[in-house]
């Protein structure tokens, strides 16, 4: 394991925390296990923003950073807490690193059991001026915290003070997990791989008569077969009016002819995650309405694409993509110029929204939807959209849902689309890198034909 990556992180973290407060100690511990039933657990999935900081992966762990102040640099020392070795319960869950062994692998300066925790963190708090933890996390995070105080309180006669600063550490880690480095870029990079694979596969399994859970297991298959751990989110797989339900699931339904598919589908490697979406028909072949539809997300896609780069705002892409979709929609007759007046104005009233109603992009990383502002700190009342910077990554994913209705052309009935890239901004614009699954409507068909 390289260990020196989180090093680094674990010193950028501090050296924040010495700017803002003059030292302090920052409290993240990693997610719990969730039984799922009786003694049956979920698959355990550590919390990001411990594992970014530690790339330690097992339950029951906790990371305190104690900043210190040295003249005029700050001093840090990190210490993990972990579960206790103990073979018997190794026979059933697994080897556990252990505290003797954590310091060396993990490059932490002090390894301890985890139930030492609550009695050491009196002794890591004295005479420190500020408590970096997550705010609000849990009422047993702030029971435990409560405990914490007490104990540095205790001490008051001895000439111990406690901490008179309480801030969100998350906030500061969130905000460096908002630009990826080169590692992490790789690992989406072939998360991102991987998923594009599991598209290419369901396309070319599809066939009239098969069922939404049957193009799920050939995701999964790929997912797994190429040594990803996870989902990244639940996969939907929604065919004919199922993709219009935005956060369908992969059901039971029968996927028929003339009706189109679609797949909003990513795996989880190494702790990154992929989110991509195609749609394609489950016929091999897209009807005249599907095809003007798809082509016009598609238009709308390689828009947004184009005001991806660094120096937009956040939402640029998401204004190009709203407008070639409204100009679709009002070319489709779908919405009607003569009510509307023009473009501009139907973007302005957002008359789009019945037929596009989620934004185009959000921030990808650990998780799907990742951590970060989405506004500059900068500025008093109405803060600015972020601007877009190298390292970022987002994804763009335009699409257009057509409900039933009397006023609506029923060619155009029940079609959801939805288009979904994966976008590293880099120097002067971006990179696709989910671009392994065909987009284009004529390749989509050529690869469901090429099996
Ligand atoms: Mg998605
Ligand atoms: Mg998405």
């Amino acid at each position: 394991m390289n260990n020196k990556i989180y090093q680094e992180r674990r010193n950028a973290l501090a050296k924040q925390i010495y700017t803002k407060s003059g030292g302090g100690v920052a409290v993240i511990s990693t997610a719990p296990e969730l039984a799922r039933n009786r003694d049956s657990e979920f698959p355990y999935r550590h919390d990001s923003d411990f594992f970014y900081l530690t790339g330690f992966e097992e339950p029951g762990a906790t990371l305190v950073m104690e900043i210190k102040s040295s003249g005029k640099a700050y001093e840090l020392q990190s210490h993990l807490f972990c579960r206790p070795k103990d073979p018997e319960r190794e026979i059933w869950d697994g080897i556990r690193l252990g505290p003797e062994a954590a310091s060396a692998a993990l490059g932490v300066e002090f390894a301890h059991s985890n139930q030492e925790l609550d009695r050491k963190l009196g002794g890591l708090l004295a005479d420190q001026t500020a408590i970096y933890i997550r705010l609000a996390e849990s009422a047993e995070a702030d029971c435990r915290l409560r405990h914490w105080m007490k104990q540095v309180r205790a001490q008051a006669r001895s000439g111990i003070n406690p901490p008179s600063e309480l801030h969100d550490v998350e906030a500061l880690i969130h905000e460096m997990r908002l630009f990826k480095d080169v590692h992490e870029i790789d690992t989406m990079r072939r998360a991102a791989a991987i998923s594009a694979r599991a598209h290419i596969r369901a396309m070319q399994r599809c066939k009239p008569g098969i069922r939404e859970y049957q193009l799920e297991a050939e995701l999964l298959h790929e997912f797994r077969n190429s040594g990803s751990q996870s989902v990244a989110y639940n996969s939907i797989v929604a065919g004919g009016a199922n993709a219009c339900i935005l956060h369908y699931r992969a059901g039971a339904s029968e996927l028929r002819s003339g009706e189109l598919c679609l797949i909003d589908a990513g795996c989880e490697l190494n702790g990154y995650a992929s989110d991509i979406t195609r749609t394609f028909p489950v016929s091999g072949k897209y009807t005249g309405p599907q095809r003007a539809l798809y082509d016009i997300t598609l238009a709308a896609q390689e828009a947004a694409v184009a005001m991806t780069k660094p120096g937009n705002s956040f939402m640029q892409p998401h204004e190009a993509a709203l407008k070639v979709l409204t100009q679709g929609l009002l070319d489709e007759k779908l919405l009607k110029l003569s009510e509307l007046g023009s473009l501009e104005n139907a973007i302005e009233i957002a008359a789009y929204r019945r037929f596009y109603m989620h934004r185009t992009s959000h921030w990808l990383g650990m998780d799907v939807h990742d951590v970060g502002s989405y506004r500059e700190s900068i500025g008093e009342e109405e803060k600015p959209w972020r601007i877009l910077k190298s390292g970022m990554v987002i994804t763009i994913e335009p699409g257009l849902y057509v409900r039933p209705a009397d006023d609506i052309d029923e060619t155009f009935w029940n079609i959801g689309i939805r288009i979904e890239d994966d976008a590293v901004i880099n120097e002067s614009g971006c990179e696709l890198i989910s671009r392994g699954a065909p987009v284009k409507a004529d390749e989509i068909e050529a690869t469901m034909k090429n099996v």
